[in-house]
């Protein structure tokens, strides 16, 4: 198995992205465990494909090794798309996930259900040592709730609820979120580059 070396922290993600990567072959090192010196990216980009290749090229760069980022998030059409790019430090400290659902709720909660659309947005990027670069995004459409769900995922997990049933992924088996995530899709897109890629 080949290994990849993972520019995100956040074992959540980690976990989500080693579950679909392991089918083909590529196993995911975090980034502290491969002695990437602790160095923070700037996630100063103002779309998540900006930020997604800049947090791969710069890890990439400390390690020489291929190396994968996801840089994810929640849009609401209500809110403009808010949180966005800025969905980790949406109530200002920094993947505070409680103070983040708490100032979705509270900006949502005299929508009504059925406006209260949006949907989480993955775009990884995979990095080679001599510059090669792949982006595959992945969006999944949903509902906001206005009380948390589901002991399971992370984030905004518990409350969102995707198009088509009634549960948070806060209810969801992590493998059934995988099949319909974002992150999932994401990296079913980039399954395929990689396969085109492994035929030239
Ligand atoms: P990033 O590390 O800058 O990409 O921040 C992503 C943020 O978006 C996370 O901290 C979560 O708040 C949110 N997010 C991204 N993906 C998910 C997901 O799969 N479930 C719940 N929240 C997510």
């Amino acid at each position: 198995m080949s290994r990849i070396i993972a520019a995100s922290k956040n074992k959540h993600k980690i976990k989500e992205i080693e579950a679909i990567t392991s089918q083909f072959g590529m196993a995911v090192v975090p980034r502290d465990e491969a002695g990437v010196p602790d160095v923070e990216i700037q996630e100063d980009g103002e779309t998540f494909e900006e930020n997604s290749y800049k947090k791969a090229y710069g890890i990439m760069k400390l390690c020489g090794e291929i190396t994968i980022a996801d840089d994810s998030g929640l849009e609401v059409d209500c809110l403009d798309g808010a949180p966005g790019v800025y969905s980790a430090r949406f109530a200002g400290e920094e993947g505070n996930d409680q103070a983040n659902n708490d100032k979705l709720k509270d900006l949502v909660k005299d929508v009504p259900y059925e406006k209260r659309t949006g949907r989480f947005v993955s775009v990884i990027t995979m990095v080679y040592p001599d510059g090669e670069t792949l982006t595959a995004r992945g969006e999944v459409e949903g509902h906001i709730v206005l009380e948390e769900k589901g002991p399971n995922g992370f984030g905004y997990d518990p409350l969102f609820v995707p198009l088509g049933y009634d549960i948070t992924f806060g209810e969801f088996d992590p493998e059934e979120k995988n099949k319909i995530s974002h992150r999932g899709n994401a990296l079913q897109a980039l399954k395929k580059q990689l396969e085109a890629r492994a035929v030239k």
